[in-house]
């Protein structure tokens, strides 16, 4: 059960109080009254009582010895009787000195004996009292010793005095003191009320901001303007609030500094307290271990390296550094100790994602070693034809003349290899920009392929060329788009058979794009290594590039799609092994009138 709250338990306490006060006033004052009233009676009947022993010692004075005048009494009673009564005005009887009832009121049938007070009385020789409760009456019973002049005792009076009256001024009194008590609570209980609620009510506030508080509205501020307790109560409390405020707020803005600064961390951070609980950490360890809201790095269940980490910083280990596999990327981890003066030690791990350098590395290590060998390749041959020319003074004009054609022709894939290597570069750089006019591709392409088509001749390949009429412009620069249908036709060359044939064809494409496809009967790729042929330095069979005498050095697609994307262009690759090629190139066309843009 929910104990009283304060309001109930003041209201309570002062009614228990008051009436507590109340009840015993009350009994003190009926007690007293009624004491009174007993005392009073008791004087009177006691002044009866002398007044009789006056009147009998008058009637006996005549006799000499105390037994003559108990003789006297008990001989004239009755008639001495009348003339005391009235001392009385109450039941009054007389008896002798063994306690026989002489006389009493006419109007009873029997002597009321008061045998008990006549006893007592008879024995201290004092007047002896006593109140009775017999059949719903009260009454006052007392007998007192008649004198002779000598203090002799020489019979009784007794008297029954009804205290009926003195019961119903009782009575009365304790009504009235009652009914004004009860009247005194009622007004009590509404004062106490009114005086509670405002007592509590700036507790109350006290309770319901503290609730805000709680809910982390520090703004909350209590009104009370009184110069009291409560009032030094509530300045402290606001005050308090205010400050708690603004250390909030200071957390909160250094908060989001930590995090900021956490956030724009290139490496994933977890920094770690000594039972392993994270204090800090940012985004990256969501993106590097898809692990969703940890709290500590045994959350982490499938990246132990981390724990293992975690353990031997803990074991004092002061620096520590590993390079992990982890979900397809290649993660450096650098763990150390975060130490300060009376700060319990905590842990910071760095995660690097190295994967992009260490491909970098490999990708690089794989140029070096490919461009070596196709610059090698030309070279030597080159060398070993004039070395051959000069030692044997060759004079035969067909030998010479065939030498001479192969120290040009590796001359010239020394040249293009250096210029891809040179185009690749310049695509990588950040000022790698196209100059876009309105180009008629038709046209363009027409030029392309009269161009290869002496090479085409060269190889035995046939090369054909076919346009829709009346085609739109296209946005682009005229060189590089020259260059990259040179590459994708000079690509259909290289890997076709003597004899075989490329389908150039211009189209419309949804009266957006113009279509360029170049189509070969050649060798084909295979689908898995598809989606790689544009990555710089990639050849889906190097061996085949090098022997055939015209590989690249990987580069001649990977610059056709910098283009092209650099054109807002697209590009499709449709091929089957053993049964060709086909590379489409959609360019936006424009509608616009010619004009020259940078981009
Ligand atoms: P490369 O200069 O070595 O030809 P590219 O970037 O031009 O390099 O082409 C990448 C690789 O794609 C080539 O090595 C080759 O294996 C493959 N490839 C490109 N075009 C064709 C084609 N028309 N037919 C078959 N394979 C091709």
């Amino acid at each position: 059960m929910r104990p009283l709250n304060y309001h109930h338990k003041i209201i309570l306490y002062n009614l228990l109080i008051y009436t507590i006060t109340i009840a015993g006033a009350v009994f003190f004052a009926v007690q007293f009254t009624w004491f009174n009233s007993i005392r009073a009676i008791q004087n009177d009947l006691l002044q009866s009582g002398l007044d009789t022993n006056l009147y009998i010692q008058q009637q006996t004075a005549s006799l000499k010895t105390n037994d003559e005048k108990a003789a006297y009494l008990n001989a004239n009673a009755s008639e001495l009787y009348t003339s005391i009564v009235p001392f009385s005005r109450c039941h009054t009887e007389l008896l002798a000195l063994d306690g026989t009832v002489l006389a009493f009121n006419g109007g009873f049938e029997e002597p009321m004996h008061l045998t008990a007070e006549y006893e007592k009385c008879r024995d201290t020789g004092e007047p002896n009292f006593s109140v009775r409760n017999d059949n719903g009456l009260t009454e006052l019973w007392m007998v007192t010793p008649i004198l002779s002049k000598d203090n002799t005792v020489i019979g009784y009076t007794g008297y029954i005095f009804s205290l009926a009256t003195a019961l119903g001024i009782e009575h009365y009194l304790f009504s009235v003191l009652v009914i004004t008590g009860v009247i005194g609570l009622g007004v009590l209980w509404i004062c106490v009320s009114k005086f509670s609620n405002g007592f509590l009510r700036p507790i109350k506030d006290l309770t319901r901001i503290s609730a805000e508080v709680n809910k982390g509205n520090y703004n909350m501020v209590i009104q009370y303007k009184k110069d009291d307790e409560i009032g030094d109560l509530t300045a402290v409390y606001n005050t308090m609030t205010q400050n708690i405020n603004n250390v909030i707020m200071q957390l909160k803005s250094e908060r989001q500094r930590l995090g900021s600064v956490l956030a724009s961390l290139d490496d994933g951070l977890i920094a770690l307290d000594r039972d392993g609980n994270i204090i800090a950490s940012n985004s990256y360890l969501k993106t590097y271990f898809n692990v969703s809201n940890p709290k500590s790095v045994y959350d982490f269940r499938y990246q132990s390296f981390l724990r293992d980490i975690f353990d031997s910083l803990k074991q004092g280990q002061d620096f520590i550094s590993e390079e992990v596999d982890c979900n397809g990327l290649q993660l450096l981890l650098t763990g150390s100790p975060i130490r300060e003066p009376n700060v319990e030690e905590n842990y910071m791990i760095i995660i690097r994602n190295v994967t992009a350098t260490k491909t970098f590395e490999r990708e690089q290590q794989k140029f070096i070693s490919s461009v070596s060998h196709e610059l090698r390749t030309p070279l030597t041959t080159i060398i070993g034809y004039t070395d051959m020319l000069k030692r044997r003074n060759v004079q035969d004009p067909q030998l010479l003349g065939s030498s001479l054609d192969t120290i040009n022709h590796e001359g010239h894939r020394l040249v293009r290899l250096v210029d891809d290597l040179l185009s690749a570069n310049s695509t990588q750089a950040t000022e790698f920009t196209v100059r876009l006019t309105n180009v008629d591709l038709d046209a363009l392409l027409r030029g392309v392929v009269d161009q290869m088509r002496i090479k085409c001749w060269q190889k035995e390949i046939e090369i054909s060329y076919k346009a829709e009429r009346n085609l739109k412009d296209v946005l682009g620069d005229y060189d590089r788009l020259s260059q990259i249908f040179i590459n994708i036709i000079h690509n259909a060359m290289k890997y076709s058979e003597p004899g075989g044939i490329i389908d150039v064809v211009l189209t419309e494409e949804n009266n957006q794009y113009l279509s360029v496809s170049i189509r070969d009967f050649g060798v084909g790729i295979d689908p898995a290594k598809k989606d790689f042929i544009f990555s710089a330095f990639y050849r889906v069979d190097e061996d085949r590039s090098r022997s055939n005498g015209e590989g690249g050095a990987g580069l001649g697609l990977y610059l056709v799609k910098q283009v092209v994307e650099k054109h807002n262009g697209k590009i499709r690759v449709d091929s089957e092994v053993g049964e060709g090629t086909n590379i489409t190139v959609l360019l936006p066309v424009v509608d616009e009138p010619e004009d020259a843009h940078e981009a």
